[in-house]
């Protein structure tokens, strides 16, 4: 099963129909709830308090009763049919069998469908371990890998935080209940928007290009409940993101695997001994052989050799990658007002 969403293009009265769909939803879903403060409610209980409601208010039997049992501020477009009427932006193909269709509106009053598809199964894809990358990521490149290419972090939030400060401020000023002060809060909801879809879009092209260069991609298994409790490091923990970023890796690379993360900064890479540095050390500088590079560069070239050696394949020595010529096209990756290189 894959989910693909698009973005759909209402006529007016489709809107209106749509709207009225989500707000019984929500009306139903409010029902529930209610319900549910006095005893805990199975699915099976709503199933049955719904077909209750539907006794005692009989309009609801003009909405689709699947659609109803979804129960949730998302509808369900029960009727396919119903979304090839609506125009919709198909920017890529879908499977023929589609399953299911979620129809959601975002908050700033965009309507997006979703469309789960079940896959045909295919033939597990050949791993040619040559073409394995480590990468190790990070707060000051969001991710560095073990052909030693890096990628800055985009921090969309801090770049984006004063209009959404000052608009946060302007909707504060404004009374509450008027109509200006719903329209700074628009403009609020379309500034939150604007950063998820950058970092969504940043996300998608980095994985995408790991994901067609090469066959198998180690990462660190990070624990980023723990990282997260350091507060400083929070706020860009949550910015970057890697949690969403290994997940659209994870489904777009032939083979994704993490590999324990223990000691990964600390070992040298080419000689094994131990270089202990605090965060602030952004340099490996092993003084058994000398070996001097970026501590995330360091980190991520231990990541491919522990995760080559999961699959009993030889260790890369340094040497040899050092003259080993690395077939990666020189690209680059254009993210607004931030020009860098990438491979
Ligand atoms: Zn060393």
């Amino acid at each position: 099963m894959r989910n693909y969403k698009f973005r759909l293009y209402p006529t007016v009265q489709q809107e209106s129909r749509l709207q009225n769909n989500l707000n019984v939803c929500k009306w139903v879903y409010n029902k529930f709830v209610e319900k549910a403060q006095k005893s805990f409610l199975s699915r099976n209980d709503m199933n049955y308090i719904l077909t209750e409601l539907k006794q005692s208010e009989p309009w609801l039997y003009n909405y689709h009763s699947k659609m109803l049992q979804m129960v949730s501020t998302q509808l369900e477009g029960a009727e396919k049919a119903n979304i090839e009427l609506i125009r919709i932006k198909k920017h890529r193909d879908t499977p023929d069998n589609i399953k299911q269709v979620i129809v959601t509106k975002s908050k700033s009053c965009k309507w997006y469908a979703c469309l789960t598809c079940e896959l045909v199964k295919v033939n597990p894809p050949k791993i040619d371990f040559t073409k394995a990358v480590g990468i190790d990521v990070g707060i000051k490149s969001f991710v560095y890998d073990s052909d030693g290419y890096q990628t800055p972090n985009p921090l969309n939030l801090k770049k984006m935080l004063k209009p959404l400060v000052r608009v946060q401020r302007k909707v504060s000023r404004r009374v509450k209940g008027s109509n200006n002060r719903l329209k700074t809060i628009r403009h609020l909801q379309r500034i939150h928007e604007k950063i998820t879809n950058k970092r969504k879009d940043f996300q998608h092209k980095l994985s995408s290009t790991y994901a067609n260069h090469y066959d198998v991609v180690f990462v660190e298994d990070l624990q980023l409940t723990n990282m997260v409790k350091n507060h400083k490091l929070a706020q860009n923990i949550m910015d970057s993101s890697w949690g969403t970023f290994l997940q659209k890796l994870e489904y777009k690379c032939k083979l994704l695997i993490k590999v324990p993360a223990r000691n990964t900064t600390i070992d040298c890479s080419r000689c094994g001994s131990k270089v202990p540095k605090n965060l602030a050390v952004r340099i490996h500088s092993c003084n058994k052989c000398n070996l001097v590079i970026d501590r995330d560069y360091n980190a991520s070239i231990n990541i491919l050799q522990k995760g080559l050696k999961i699959f009993n394949q030889n260790k890369l020595p340094q040497e040899l990658r050092e003259v080993t010529p690395v077939e990666i096209s020189m690209r680059s990756m254009k993210q607004e007002d931030n020009t860098f290189r990438c491979w």
